[in-house]
């Protein structure tokens, strides 16, 4: 199927991963000298760092520029403009100086790539969740002085959640300058990797989405969108999963809150499943698949899903002639490609 040169919606894919040569020689750094206990870190850039392998040369090319190499596998996509990512697990795994300090420099990296290609390229802040005050401070330094559209953190930073009201300085920042994060995953942290080591299924094939959905669930029961109800959360790869648990999910809180079960569980102003229709987007990333973009269409509301193709972890072309061809009227199409990303992330 070829891709359509002439549409009526412009192609923006809004998780697209990329990271600084400097970063990457850190990663390779830290693959030497075993500097940090990561089991996941390993296994991810273990293969992408040092593999011979086509898919991870191809990568490990392909995710340091933001130049014209990525703009020429656009054009041959049908892309027309990237939302760029610090790729996971970004600054996480440093101390947290090191992280605030790699956050602001890398902000500023992407912020000079977006100004010299407005046309192509924005792109979210990397920021420090484990320096809470400093992260909420430079997500308004990239917002208003450098015109990111949002934050992204790569989920857990060292085995730790963000329902911990420790970080929540951080949502304040985001609510108060109405911008999204984005809950792109990270590999399981130690206490929760090892059963998935053994078949690799550590990462993108299965051990991203369980980790995430439940750093999103974990968000969702603690309260945090009572707290802060205009918050705006994005999660790829469909939702990690949860569009199909909002029934159960919604069954089974409700049950532990009416038992008075766990001190960690608390009443909600809301179910479960309202706060995944209302205080979360749905990107496509890595699941250009229709029957699930579909459901997750019809169960959370076409203005809450956006197209994403994962790049350059998915860089694959044919997907975007099977998108074009969803059976959506033209409106929604528009909203999928389009329109919703402009909308969420002020395009
Ligand atoms: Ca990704």
């Amino acid at each position: 199927m070829a891709i359509a040169r002439s549409t009526d919606y412009r192609r923006i894919a809004t998780e697209e991963g990329w990271i600084t040569p400097e970063m990457m020689r850190m990663y390779l750094r830290i693959l030497e000298t075993k500097s940090i206990v990561d089991p996941g870190f390993y296994s991810l850039w273990g293969f992408f760092g040092t593999s011979q392998s086509e898919r991870a040369r191809l990568l490990f090319e392909r995710i340091q520029d933001i130049g014209e190499r990525r703009i020429a596998d656009m054009e041959a996509a049908g892309i027309d403009m990237q939302l760029l990512m610090l790729t996971s697990p970004g600054v996480q795994i440093f101390d947290p100086e090191t992280a605030t300090a790699l956050s602001i420099s890398t902000n500023d990296t992407v912020a000079q790539a977006i100004r010299d290609r407005p046309d192509r390229y924005a792109g979210l802040a990397a920021i420090p969740p484990h320096a809470p005050q400093a992260a909420a401070k430079e997500l308004e330094r990239a917002v208003r002085q450098l015109g990111l559209k949002g934050g992204l953190i790569n989920s857990h930073t060292q085995g730790t959640y963000l329902d911990d009201p420790h970080y929540w300085d951080i949502f304040a920042a985001a609510e108060a300058l109405d911008v999204p994060i984005y809950l792109h995953p990270n590999t399981p942290p130690p206490q929760m990797i090892e059963p998935f080591l053994s078949r690799t299924l550590d990462a993108a094939i299965y051990g991203f989405a369980v980790e995430t959905g439940l750093h999103a669930l974990r968000l969702i029961v603690s309260g945090l969108f009572d707290r802060f109800p205009r918050l705006q959360i994005v999660l790829g790869h469909l939702g990690e999963g949860l569009p199909y648990w909002l029934s159960r999910v919604d069954f089974m809180h409700g049950g532990i809150v009416r038992a008075n079960r766990s001190p960690g569980v608390r009443a909600l102003q809301r179910r479960p499943s309202d706060y995944l229709r209302e205080n979360f987007h749905y990107t496509t990333s890595g699941m250009a698949w229709e029957p699930p973009i579909s459901y997750v269409q019809r169960v959370i509301g076409h203005d809450r899903v956006l197209y994403a193709m994962d790049y350059p972890y998915q860089y694959v072309p044919e997907e975007v002639a099977a998108m074009d061809a969803l059976p959506l009227d033209a409106m929604q199409k528009r909203a999928f490609f389009q329109t919703n990303a402009e909308r969420l992330f002020r395009l």
